[in-house]
């Protein structure tokens, strides 16, 4: 079933859901299963799968070391066929322009079609590591719309290779991110809010915010969102924060602004148990206003660690 419809059947009720990691090149499946387990009895509709850039690798050979291109944590679509099946969820696998080229999209979206997967959320991917800026690979897309635009076309019948044709045509529900506090490479807020504009004028039926930690954030961003005219759910991503070096990690790497009273509190720690609990608090606060406030659902970013989402779903769900 599509996010969309999930929301709808909901009926004003707030939907817990949360996203994963596939498990790095090698590593066991169970470890996945392991976490996902304990949050099972909150009745997530849709899990979203993460889907990994290309990184570069340093492989010795002869001696002498050979730069790499590789994916380490790889099999998306895989994962989300397996929890489909094992938990009967739907999931959501993110299909990246980075990488890939538009041909390549278009099997891992019929992959998708086979396997019985009604949404995917479409971002554009953030620069290689060791790169300054994003760049697509030949015949790949430079932005999410564009990768919004051809799962549209998809959905309407229209493929790049005619030899996919399937029996059925389509109809995938798309996702696309949000950024309350701008993304990183915008010049302004307001210059990005019109970029997701255009990803929601391209077929976009849902939003998914990056995480914040100030709601205020939030509610400002879906103000600004509907006042241009942007309609479709925005549903907010929360991480709770976990360890110490997360005070200087999360500005750095997703661009966000912490609360001085999280600074202090995480400051006032003695050791990452207690930073963890205080993470924990803090995401129950945010997530009981923003459940108060009527959002459709409230998403969190478990990178891999379900024991403090748990503790967080115990107090709403
Ligand atoms: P876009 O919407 O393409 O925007 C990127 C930037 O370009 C923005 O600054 C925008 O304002 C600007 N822009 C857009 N269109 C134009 C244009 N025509 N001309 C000039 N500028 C333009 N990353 C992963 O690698 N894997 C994941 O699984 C993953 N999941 C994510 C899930 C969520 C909910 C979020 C919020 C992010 C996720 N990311 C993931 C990170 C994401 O890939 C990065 O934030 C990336 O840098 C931007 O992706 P986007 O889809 O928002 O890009």
């Amino acid at each position: 079933m599509k996010v969309t419809e999930h929301i709808a059947n909901a009926k004003g009720e707030t939907l817990f859901s949360f996203e994963i990691v596939p498990p790095v090149k090698g590593k066991n499946i169970q470890d996945l299963y392991d976490n996902i387990d304990p949050l099972m009895e909150f009745k997530p509709p849709f899990i979203d799968v993460t889907t990994s850039r290309e990184e570069y690798v340093y492989i010795e050979k002869n001696g002498l070391l050979e730069k790499k291109v590789t994916r380490m944590r790889p099999g998306t679509v895989g994962i989300c066929a397996s929890l489909q099946y094992k938990y009967n969820v739907d999931t959501v696998p993110h299909v990246l322009c980075g990488g890939f080229t538009k041909e390549e999209t278009e099997y891992m979206l019929v992959d998708c079609q086979y396997l019985g997967i009604d949404n995917v959320m479409a971002l554009r991917g953030d620069a290689m590591k060791g790169e300054q800026y994003f760049s697509p690979c030949e015949g790949g897309h430079s932005y999410a719309k564009g990768l919004v635009e051809q799962i549209a076309a998809l959905n309407q019948g229209k493929y790049l290779i005619d030899e996919l044709k399937m029996e059925h045509t389509p109809n995938f529900c798309i996702g696309v991110a949000g950024y309350p506090e701008k993304h990183l490479e915008a010049p302004s807020l307001q210059n990005d809010l019109k970029r997701l504009k255009e990803k929601v004028d391209a077929g976009a039926d849902y939003v998914v915010t990056q995480m914040f930690f100030d709601n205020k954030k939030y509610f400002e961003f879906v103000d600004a969102a509907r006042a241009m005219g942007i309609t479709i759910p925005i549903i907010p991503g929360i991480k709770p924060l976990a360890v110490q070096k997360h005070l200087r990690l999360l500005p750095q790497v997703f661009w966000v602004n912490l609360p001085e009273d999280l600074i202090d509190a995480v400051e006032a720690c003695p050791d990452n148990k207690a930073v963890r609990q205080v993470g924990i608090e803090w995401a129950i606060q945010q997530s009981k206003e923003l459940k108060d406030a009527g959002v459709p659902v409230l998403h969190y970013y478990s990178m891999g660690k379900s024991s403090n989402i748990k503790a967080i779903a115990a107090a709403l769900f």
